[in-house]
């Protein structure tokens, strides 16, 4: 387990940058914090770091924002609207984590009992004036 102190969004940012280069796909990576936490920031970073350019939608109604980058396949989720899991059985999602992809995945809660187990947790907290955010490598193959 790693923990990092982020004064602002810009260390957020290279945080994610500094996760990509520690994963390898198949990867399922939880990111867990209230709103405005900082978690699509922290992709912002990790997509970025792939050669991204511009911003990152927050895939709040679409559910997953899907990205091709220097031959990855990347989803980023959002479950923070999701109520029910069949909402995301009506959108297939079982097939997105059968492929050879690497899963950024808000609000994991909400898809309780259809989503894989992760394979890192990435834990934000905000504490007064930056975050606490605590990187747990779960699985040994990433
Ligand atoms: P989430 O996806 O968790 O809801 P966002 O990444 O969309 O959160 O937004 C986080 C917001 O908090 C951004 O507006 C960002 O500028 C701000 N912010 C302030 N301090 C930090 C920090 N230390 N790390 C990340 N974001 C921060
Ligand atoms: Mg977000």
């Amino acid at each position: 387990m790693n923990k990092y102190y982020i004064k602002n969004e810009t260390e957020m940012m290279a945080l994610g940058a500094e996760l990509n280069k520690t994963v390898t796909a198949p990867c399922i990576i939880y990111l867990i914090g209230k709103l405005g936490a900082g978690k699509t920031t922290l992709v912002r970073g990790f997509l970025q770091a792939l050669g991204h350019k511009g911003k990152v939608k927050s895939p709040t109604y679409t559910i997953v924002e899907p990205y091709n980058l220097a031959g990855r396949q990347i989803y980023h989720f959002d479950l923070y609207r999701i109520t029910d899991i069949q909402e995301l059985e009506n959108i297939g999602i079982r097939d997105y984590f059968s492929s050879s992809a690497i899963s950024l995945i808000e609000w994991p809660e909400n898809g309780k009992g259809i989503l894989p187990n992760a394979d890192i947790t990435c834990n934000i907290k905000i504490i007064k004036d930056h975050r606490e955010v605590l990187i747990k490598f779960i699985s040994l193959n990433v």
